[in-house]
């Protein structure tokens, strides 16, 4: 039997097996970049919990992990354009590498605002890891350094990403019914 948040889904995109092999990947590129380094991976709440939560234990670096919370989407699916800090990190991280770890590139509001603001408080290095790019719907010229899926413009949900907070728990990537948002 479906479970009742599978059958809002309208297909998978990505599946559990193919993010488990390409987080792999990506652990073994952090590696190799990083050893004796001791990079802080940021990891982007609240999209990014579970990719977080995987992609650290993939690469078995000597790191450390802190979360910034952001919004800019207030419970629709496009962009508000504007970025707000709901919960800063708590630590110094002047002279630190610093792995910015985000669910999906979207815009490129969010990452953009975010390379500045921890550029201005004094990084050493930035990259920035997202599990989802879509290139489609950039607006602002930021990539990434790392990408594990480039999907196509659709609204995806599963593996942390939301649609107005639920289906964060889906292990998978997948895109919802469009009666399931319609009226938005
Ligand atoms: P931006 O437009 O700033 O690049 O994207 C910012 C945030 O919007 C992402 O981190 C993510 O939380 C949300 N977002 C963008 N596209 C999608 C999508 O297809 N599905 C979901 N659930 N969230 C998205
Ligand atoms: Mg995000
Ligand atoms: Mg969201």
């Amino acid at each position: 039997m479906k479970s009742e948040m599978e059958q809002d889904l309208f297909k998978v995109l990505v599946t559990e097996e193919q993010l488990k092999r390409r987080i792999a990947e990506l652990g073994g590129a952090l590696y190799e970049r990083f050893a004796g380094k001791n990079p802080l991976f940021l990891g982007v709440l609240k999209g990014s919990f579970v990719f977080m939560a995987d992609l650290v234990r993939a690469c078995q670096l000597k790191s450390d992990v802190e979360f910034i919370a952001v919004s800019s989407y207030e419970n629709a699916t496009v962009s508000s354009g504007r970025v707000h800090i709901n919960h800063d990190i708590q630590q110094d991280i002047s002279g630190r590498h610093l792995i910015i770890v985000e669910d999906i590139l979207d815009s490129g509001n969010t990452l953009a605002f975010l390379k500045d603001y921890f550029l201005t408080k004094g990084a050493a290095s930035i990259t920035i890891v997202t599990l989802l790019d879509k290139p489609a719907r950039r607006t602002k010229a930021v990539t990434a350094d790392l990408v594990g899926f480039t999907v196509p413009d659709e609204f995806v949900v599963g593996y942390g990403l939301d649609y107005a907070q639920a289906y964060r728990n889906i292990p998978y990537i997948g895109v919802l019914k469009p009666e399931v948002y319609a009226g938005q």
